[in-house]
């Protein structure tokens, strides 16, 4: 078989998640939450789903979840996108990303990516036939360097992709980028896609700068979310993506060729969520901010240094006071060897910084999950 993806293998997470279970580690690896969803969630779903709430949703999600996406977007950004042009209800941010990129990129087309970047961007690009342009964050404070992303666009250049608070490393965008990217693309007919799956989880007071908070760059922009991370559900599959009507409408053509529509009791108990507890998602980052709080205070007990986490819910670590092995080595004997499964940072890279010694645990855990970690890690 002439494979077309040939650079793909199996995703990392599903790797290391799989390493995890062979070994008993503690999984801090994959990103996802090992608590339970809000009780009141799960009551709305099976209710949905008892009351016969089984058949195909509308194409772009149901009315009344469009609607609370709206406005709670207008609560958190000050700006209502039109719920029926604009809103669509898709299967997870990652369904967003994948529509958005096969809707505007065409053979031959540039994609900008910042690397490290999340590992379904290239491969979504590749398939549309377009090319990934990296351009590479600091690799100590993960900042772009806008010159260097001015100096990658060519006229082939369709599509710039952001990641803001970012994973791997919860470095999140603040004002001034905001204004270097105005002022880029101001200069240049390019579509933003802005991938904020991590909106509610930021940290110290700090400001999640929404592309939808500003006219000119939410007018060229799909902008992507995930209800998986905002109500520990991230089986469940749902995200939305907002665009201006005429790129929404591309978008559509997309995602109604590929799921048609996204699992429907879940859009019935999203929507009675968000009119239940519209103001849910302002006590998130409180909540993850004192677990990354007391996980870092334990980590100090251990040689990993860890890095600033400003938003997401996952800490990088430099394990150079430990071991000379590169990333994927140190993770994997980190998970066979010392039992904690993490993530390295060299998959998010086309081309990772010589020595860099970084890897990834996601503190999205109960207290005895990262207790039970940290006792293990203590030791090395
Ligand atoms: N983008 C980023 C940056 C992510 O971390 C993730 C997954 N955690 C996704 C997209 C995909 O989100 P979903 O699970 O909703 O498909
Ligand atoms: N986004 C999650 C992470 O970064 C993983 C999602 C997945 O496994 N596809 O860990």
């Amino acid at each position: 078989l002439e494979t077309k993806l040939p650079k793909v293998g199996t995703t990392i997470f599903t790797v290391m998640s799989q390493l995890a279970l062979e070994h008993q580690a503690v999984n801090l690896g994959q990103g996802f939450p090992d608590f339970d969803v809000p009780g009141r969630l799960v009551e709305s779903l099976a209710r949905a789903m008892k009351d016969g709430k089984n058949q195909y949703a509308p194409m772009t999600g149901i009315p009344a979840l469009r609607q609370a996406i709206a406005a709670k977007t207008e609560r958190c950004y000050g700006h209502r996108p039109d719920a029926d042009s604009e809103v669509t209800v898709v299967s997870g941010a990652s369904e967003a990303i994948f529509d958005a990129v096969q809707a505007v990129v065409r053979p031959g087309e540039e994609v900008i990516v910042l690397d490290p970047c999340y590992d379904s961007y290239e491969p979504a690009i590749d398939l549309a036939g377009g090319r990934a342009v990296h351009v590479p964050l600091d690799p100590q404070t993960f900042a772009v360097d806008w010159d260097r992303v001015r100096a990658a666009i060519t006229p082939k250049t369709r599509l710039l992709m952001i990641n803001s608070p970012h994973n791997p490393s919860g470095a999140m965008f603040g004002a001034s980028d905001i204004a270097r990217l105005s002022e880029l693309l101001r200069d240049h007919d390019i579509w933003l896609l802005s991938d904020e799956v991590y909106e509610h989880i930021v940290f110290d007071g700090l400001r999640h700068e929404s592309i939808l908070r500003y006219p000119e760059l939410r007018a060229r922009a799909f902008v992507v979310s995930s209800f998986g991370k905002t109500y520990h559900c991230t089986g469940w599959k749902i995200g939305y993506c907002i665009a201006p009507p005429a790129l929404s409408a591309e978008l559509r053509k997309v995602h109604q060729y590929n799921s048609f529509c996204s699992f429907a009791p879940a859009q019935w108990a999203f929507a009675e969520m968000i009119e239940a507890e519209p103001e849910h998602y302002l006590g998130l980052g409180e909540f993850y901010q004192a677990k990354r709080d007391r996980f870092r205070e334990q980590l100090s007990t251990t040689r990993l240094k860890p890095l600033p986490v400003p938003g997401g819910y996952f800490q990088l670590v430099d394990y150079s006071a430990i071991s000379d092995l590169d990333d994927a080595a140190f993770c994997r004997w980190l998970t066979i060897e010392k039992g904690v499964a993490a993530i390295p940072l060299s998959p998010f890279y086309e081309s990772p910084p010589a020595g860099q010694r970084l890897a990834r645990l996601c503190f999205a855990k109960n207290e005895a999950t990262l207790d039970a970690a940290i006792e293990r890690l203590a030791k090395l």
